[in-house]
């Protein structure tokens, strides 16, 4: 698994970079929020992310 550096989505295939963003992914990362609902959700707010998917809390 890798996340991408530049919006923490984290990516499960083999793509060289974000699906979301093309931004570059990164191997090193910690935490991982799954956001369901970004609306409702708390998590969401925190990590500051507004779609559904896995995040990273950090990546490095
Ligand atoms: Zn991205």
């Amino acid at each position: 698994m890798r996340a991408c550096k530049n919006c923490r989505f984290i990516i499960h295939t083999n793509d060289k970079t974000c699906p979301k963003c093309g931004g570059e992914l990164s191997e090193k990362f910690s935490g991982m929020v799954i956001v369901l609902d970004p609306e409702k959700s708390e998590v969401a707010k925190v990590v500051g992310v507004n779609a559904t998917g896995s995040y990273a809390i950090k990546v490095k």
